[in-house]
């Protein structure tokens, strides 16, 4: 009776509950439809550099995760970023510091997830469409139709609605994860030749289409030509714009940010626009982890919790914790 779990998606989740069954000497098998792992902390190569579209900071509360953090640290992966924080209210932008500890990936968020996966076996450009519960065994389909196994358990580590497709031979699992809906995000980066003449690294923008507003550099290990900012909108503004093509998103977000940021900004040598269907939860939920012990199956996700990396984070320990003492 060998143990050998599959593991559908490459994010934060699915990759910490890999390591996890790793080191408790059980074999796993990744899989990911993208090209990389990472998922949304996955960080985008542009002919500017690579750039986080994503996650672009991300903070931690709970006493286990900010051990794992420190063993990052250690491992060169991630330092602590001290942005002169701002907040934008009706147009209006003033200081905001505050004490929170905040982390970001170095020299990009990516290295996170790059760090993580290390020489975990997994197959990229691998959609799975179709997962099977056989009287034995479970065995995956991918999109153009090739089987994968037989495994002992599967672990689900997408979004939610990617994750009641797959839950399909457990309806109750599935139609708990249908009502964790997700909300879609806008990320624009805008690259300047000129450093803009403002000390603002970081904004919360309290209304208005955009959310959050950043600069990349002054963040450690950053070594960038342009003078690079990130800014993400509001999950309303998606929602109203999410077929707009990428060329007005950049056009209209950038005005915006040109009004808030509060000095002149020339036009952007470089934009890019990247938009995310399943962005974040439309709500935390209290779940930690979906399962079902008998049939061997766990979906994980930062949806089964707090929606942010530390979140994804719990749910992934958590899906190999429960796992394992089921063994
Ligand atoms: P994901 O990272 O989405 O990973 C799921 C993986 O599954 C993906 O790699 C995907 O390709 C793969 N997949 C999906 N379906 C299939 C399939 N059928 N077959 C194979 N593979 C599949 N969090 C913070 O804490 N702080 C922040 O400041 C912050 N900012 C954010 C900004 C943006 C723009 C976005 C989009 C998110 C942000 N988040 C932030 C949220 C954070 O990125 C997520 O909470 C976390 O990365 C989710 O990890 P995950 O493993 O649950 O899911
Ligand atoms: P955090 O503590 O830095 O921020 C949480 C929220 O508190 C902010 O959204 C902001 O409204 C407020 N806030 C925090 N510090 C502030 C300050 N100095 N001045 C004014 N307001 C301040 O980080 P967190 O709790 O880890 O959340 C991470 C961030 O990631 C949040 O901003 C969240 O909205 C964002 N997020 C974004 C997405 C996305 O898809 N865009 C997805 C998940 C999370």
């Amino acid at each position: 009776n060998s143990v050998f779990v599959a593991i559908i998606g490459t994010g934060m989740a699915g990759l910490t509950a890999a390591r996890a069954l790793d080191k408790a000497g059980i074999a796993v098998q990744l899989f990911d439809k993208s090209r990389g792992s990472g998922g949304r902390m996955a960080s985008k190569r542009s002919e500017i550099g690579t750039l986080d579209m994503g996650t672009q900071y991300f903070t931690a509360r709970d006493r286990n995760f900010r051990t794992a953090i420190r063993e990052w640290q250690e491992q060169g992966w991630v330092a602590e970023w001290k942005p002169n924080l701002y907040q934008a209210r009706e147009g209006v932008l003033s200081a905001s510091p505050d004490e929170q500890e905040r982390w970001v990936g170095i020299p990009h968020t990516s290295a996170i997830t790059r760090g993580l996966l290390g020489d975990l076996p997994v197959t990229f450009s691998c959609r799975i469409t179709e997962v099977f519960h056989g009287p034995t065994h479970w065995t995956l389909q991918d999109a153009s139709g090739q089987g994968h196994g037989p495994f002992s358990h599967v672990i689900i580590a997408t979004p939610a609605p990617q994750a009641s497709a797959l839950l399909a031979a457990v309806p109750v699992l599935a139609s708990t994860a249908t009502s964790a809906t997700m909300d879609p995000v806008w990320s624009v980066a805008l690259g300047f030749e000129k450093p803009l003449p403002t000390e603002v690294q970081g904004c919360f923008v309290q209304d208005g289409p955009l959310e959050w507003i950043e600069r990349d550099r002054g963040k450690p290990g950053r070594d960038n030509r342009l003078d690079t900012w990130g800014l993400q909108a509001s999950s309303n503004w998606t929602r109203k714009n999410l077929d707009l093509p990428k060329e007005a998103v950049i056009e209209q977000l950038y005005g915006v940010f040109a009004e808030l940021i509060g000095c002149t900004v020339p036009a952007p040598a470089f934009a890019l626009a990247h938009r995310w269907l399943y962005g974040r939860p439309a709500q935390p939920h209290e779940w930690g982890v979906l399962g079902n012990a008998g049939l061997g199956v766990y979906a994980c996700g930062d949806w089964c919790l707090s929606g942010r990396v530390e979140g994804a984070w719990l749910s992934g320990s958590e899906a190999a914790r429960r796992l394992l003492v089921q063994l």
